[in-house]
Order: structure tokens, then C-alpha cells, then sequence
């Protein structure tokens, strides 16, 4: 089981200060329909980031704009 820090870097594809736990999404994945897992993170001190990831394929999205 991959942890909320690895899940982080995963989507960020970096280092990530802190995250939070990792949740079901309630949500399938657009490429491949697979479960997906949600994350809250911190990339910096003064970003919080909501990220996704695929547990199947490489997809991931985050909610920034
Ligand atoms: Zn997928």
C-alpha cells in the first residue's frame, strides 16, 4: 500500500512538505475506469493541493486552475 507522501509525489511528480491521508474518490478513473484515490497535500507552505490518482494506469488530475 503506497502512502499519502508517495501518493503526493506520485501526482506532483516532486517532493511534497506534507499530505494528508489517502481517501477513496468517489470517482473513476477517465482513461481506464479504475478506482481512484484522493489526496490532500501540501507542496509548499502556502499551497494546499486536492490530487487524484489512477490505482491502475498512470492517470492523476489535481484541482488547481
Ligand atoms: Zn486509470
Amino acid at each position: 500500500m503506497v502512502t499519502a507522501g508517495k501518493l503526493a509525489e506520485l501526482i506532483e511528480d516532486d517532493s511534497v512538505m506534507e499530505a494528508e491521508s489517502i481517501e477513496e474518490a468517489d470517482r473513476e478513473c477517465p482513461d481506464c475506469g479504475g478506482d481512484v484515490l484522493k489526496v490532500g497535500y501540501m507542496p509548499s507552505v502556502t499551497e494546499f493541493v486536492t490530487g487524484w490518482k489512477c490505482q491502475d494506469c498512470d492517470w492523476s488530475d489535481t484541482d488547481r486552475e
